[in-house]
């Protein structure tokens, strides 16, 4: 960290801040400047409240070295970590695909999309049964009953399944029918959920919070990891603008900035990030040539019926369409 003192700092001050940076375990030099002095902080300072020192007298600035987050980090680990649905490898040269229904909402439609998908060249299906709605009367998820629904399509096909867990009492029970644990956008600082989830042993797909940072996201993956499952994927789903005209707006930027930071596969969600079915495969085109490791993407044989979020569901033989247009991408830049 380094510890820049005001213009007029006196040698109390700085005394107080050396002494301060010692009693954190960290050991101490001074740059003695013309104008001003500062003091660096040598050590691990992830553990270091920079804002403790920030309110010191005499302080103007203070600034961490290190990233806050340790096992994430690409420094960590240089290559790329990969995370297994069943047979393929996230985070390797193959770009995973994972569609599906926003919600599981009954037994026909779940078979008829599954099969859909799976031909379109999907690896995996996705569906919530828990579905965290913003209106309490909106449709909630058919609960267990989806779980069930929704393993029985991934069977039927062959497909891992991926669905959302609300919660960590919820747990026990997802468990029993997920492949993939997705933690939703709204869940993402949920720490209680991240350290249940850290504690499975499932892969867990982690979405990026509507209103947090790039960092955040690290920060939350640090808490599964750091729970003991190193199974993690980062999903960018689309962050609050000022933007009117789509739902969020895609953060592309997220893809090749977290390949630098983290060595974890990053996908993106560009059902949720644009919001309408017309832009979304434009927005993962644009994924797959920024180097995003997967997709998850909505797909619904009657978009017009969907019981949440048909507006940007795509129709099979739309997401079929998607899937050439991103294995000709993929192409482009040496994947597939
Ligand atoms: C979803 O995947 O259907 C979903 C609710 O996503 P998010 O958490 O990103 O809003
Ligand atoms: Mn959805």
């Amino acid at each position: 960290m380094v510890i820049v003192m005001q213009a007029g700092a006196t040698p109390a001050q700085i005394a107080a801040v050396v002494a301060r940076v010692e009693q954190d375990g960290l050991k101490t030099q001074i740059v003695r400047g013309t104008e001003r002095n500062i003091v660096c902080a040598l050590g691990d300072d992830r553990l270091v409240d920079k804002r403790a020192y920030a309110v010191l007298e005499g302080v103007e600035t203070a600034t961490p070295i290190l990233k806050p987050f340790k096992l994430a980090s690409r420094e960590a680990q240089p290559a790329d970590s990969t995370v297994h649905l069943k047979t393929l490898r996230v985070g390797g040269p193959t770009i995973a695909i994972i569609a599906g229904p926003c919600s599981v909402e009954s037994r026909p439609q779940m078979l008829e999309i599954a099969h859909a998908v799976k031909e379109a060249g999907a690896h995996a299906l996705r569906g919530g049964a828990f579905k965290p709605r913003s209106s309490p009367y909106s449709f909630q998820g058919m609960g267990e009953e989806g779980l069930m629904i929704l393993a029985e399509a991934g069977a039927a096909t062959g497909l891992p399944v991926v669905t959302e867990v609300m919660s960590a009492e919820q747990l026990v029970l997802v468990q029993k029918y997920a492949d993939v644990l997705q933690i939703g956008a709204r869940n993402m600082q949920n720490y209680e959920l991240l350290r249940a989830v850290g504690a499975a042993k499932l892969p867990v797909l982690l979405k990026r919070g509507l209103m947090s940072t790039i960092e955040e996201l690290l920060m939350s993956a640090e808490y599964i990891l750091s729970s003991g499952n190193p199974h993690v994927i980062l999903c960018e789903r689309g962050i609050r603008t000022f933007e009117k005209y789509t739902r969020n707006t895609t953060d592309i930027n997220a893809i090749p900035v977290l390949k630098h930071m983290t060595h974890l596969p990053v996908m993106l969600d560009p059902s949720h990030g644009v919001g309408q079915w017309e832009y979304v495969p434009a927005v993962a085109r644009a994924a797959v040539a920024a180097g995003a490791d997967g997709l998850l993407v909505e797909v619904h044989n009657h978009p017009d019926q969907a019981l949440s979020d048909g507006a940007q569901s795509l129709k099979p033989e739309v997401f079929a369409a998607l899937v050439k247009e991103c294995r000709a991408v993929a192409g482009i830049i040496g994947r597939n």
